[in-house]
């Protein structure tokens, strides 16, 4: 373990949910480990890095295209009402943006929701299967 949550998941030594979903030259995107909502993704660079100023012109070149992408395969394969994008870096410093699907069910305030779901038991956690599966229809549809 490298004491970098991101860099062990980018190694291999923790899993995701599916595994790797999609990965450009500079990024890499997976199913959250927490689970706490089906398809929450993470979206983040192959390097360490803890600042959006540290990003080479190649990492920052990619990411609006991914975001992008990646939004948009969300969007048409799990249909949610919203797709949220926040990038924070309080607890795991390497950058990465949570992209989440803020599903019709769900409170449509993004303060209410995170403070649920990020509690001791999100009532929405689904299961490392149900993610997997998630991550797998994901993954077909980045793919193009
Ligand atoms: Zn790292």
């Amino acid at each position: 373990m490298t004491g970098c949550l991101a860099c062990d998941v980018l190694a291999g030594r923790i899993e995701a949910p599916g595994g790797v979903i999609h990965e450009t030259a500079h990024w890499s995107v997976d199913h959250a480990l927490t689970r706490w909502i089906g398809g929450w993704l993470i979206v983040k660079p192959k390097r360490h890095v803890e600042h959006l100023a540290e990003l080479s012109t190649e990492e920052a070149a990619e990411l609006g295209p991914l975001i992008q992408a990646v939004s948009a395969a969300m969007a048409r394969v799990l249909s949610p009402e919203r797709v949220y994008v926040l990038s924070l870096g309080e607890e795991v410093h390497h950058i990465h943006f949570h992209v989440i699907p803020r599903y019709r069910e769900l409170p449509g305030h993004v303060l209410r929701l995170l403070e649920q779901a990020w509690g001791e038991r999100s009532p929405w956690e689904c299961t490392d299967e149900e993610a997997a599966a998630t991550a797998a229809a994901l993954r077909e549809e980045l793919r193009g």
